[in-house]
């Protein structure tokens, strides 16, 4: 009953890769879930795993240093078949017909994203005609379409522009565009926001809350900005080291942090009129060649224990859908296996 609700489930999902000084855990064993048509954000700070969960869910992390090594990323399709997306080889007929028109993503940086040697229009109508197999005519008229809907002033000139004609926040609603172009149901959005400036910002967050009503897409949004989760968000995934610390309700994660590092985010996040001083995090993100014994954030954590630095914290339960990954809550939460 409970799986139909999921649109996207990912389960104990491992994403390691090769590097010269051994094994990177990149993603280790996670588990969360985005149902049909809500938003799900991902927070934590660089180098935690968020964009290569995105890269996994895209099936876009290859070989030959590369490698999904353990669990499973199940998607339900238009139809309702469940695809197991980490059994499917990347460029597989099926795969390909998922990625860019059932799963779509906006990546962080569109200068690198965008090919510079086409036309936006060009590169907009390409996905159309690939993935909706109609004639060039008709993905034209549909890129034209799509940089109206984003916002784009005079689309039909502006169509044949390449991505360097346009200003950033242009480029950025081009990509948006682009993602959209085939109507996806589930939108992956890499920082989407974070080379912008903020008015331009808030245009391009507001422009993808309306668009996510109008189409009824569900939206996987990667941030490390929480005030950007606070209006984007129904559920929040907390992550670290390629470990979630903490899964909440964004309501729950906003007024009752469980985790110490949840709760060092948000001491950290500026707000208008707030009397007293931030409290950055100590430290940074450990080398993930170098990681500390027991749980990950010891040696940056203001409640740490000794057990904390022998062994790794397991998952509780707390109430409702609250999951918090730390030692406080041996006697309080359900242990999860
Ligand atoms: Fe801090 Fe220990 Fe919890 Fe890790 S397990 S976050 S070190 S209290």
């Amino acid at each position: 009953m409970v799986e139909r609700d999921k649109l996207l489930d990912v389960q104990g999902l491992k994403t390691y890769f090769e590097t010269d000084r051994g094994v990177v855990k990149a993603v280790d064993d996670i588990s969360y879930h985005v149902k049909e048509g809500e938003t799900v954000g991902i927070v934590g700070e660089s180098g935690c795993g968020k964009s290569v969960t995105a890269l996994s869910i895209m099936n876009l992390v290859q070989g030959p240093r590369g490698r999904v090594a353990g669990g499973k990323i199940m998607y339900t399709t238009k139809g309702g078949e469940r695809v197991e997306i980490t059994a499917l080889p990347p460029y597989s007929p099926k795969m390909r017909a998922i990625r860019g028109s059932e799963i779509s993503m906006i990546f962080q940086e569109p200068m690198t994203a965008l090919n510079p040697v086409y036309t936006i229009g060009e590169q907009i109508a390409e996905t159309v005609c690939l993935h909706q197999k109609v004639s060039k005519k008709k993905g034209r008229e549909r890129a034209i379409e799509m940089l109206e809907l984003v916002g784009i002033a005079a689309p039909s000139r502006r169509i044949n522009e390449y991505p360097h004609q346009l200003s950033g926040g242009m480029r950025q609603r081009a990509m948006i565009g682009m993602a959209l172009s085939c109507d996806p149901r589930f939108l992956i959005a890499d920082e989407p926001t974070t080379a912008l400036d903020v008015t331009i910002e808030a245009q391009i967050l507001d422009l993808m809350l309306h668009l996510q009503e109008k189409l009824g897409m569900a939206m996987q949004f990667i941030t490390h900005d929480l005030g950007v989760i606070s209006t984007m968000a129904k559920r929040v995934v907390v992550m670290y080291t390629g470990h979630v610390v903490e899964k909440a309700s964004v309501d729950d994660i906003f007024y009752d942090p469980r985790h110490p590092y949840t709760k060092g985010l948000l001491a950290s996040v500026p707000t208008l009129g707030r009397q007293e001083r931030l409290v950055p995090i100590k430290g940074t993100v450990p080398n993930m060649n170098e990681l500390p014994k027991g749980c990950y954030f010891s040696p940056r954590c203001q409640e740490a224990m000794d057990i904390c630095h022998q062994e790794e914290p397991p998952s509780y339960q707390l109430e409702g859908d609250h999951i918090v990954k730390c030692w406080l809550w041996e006697q309080e939460g359900v242990r999860l296996p």
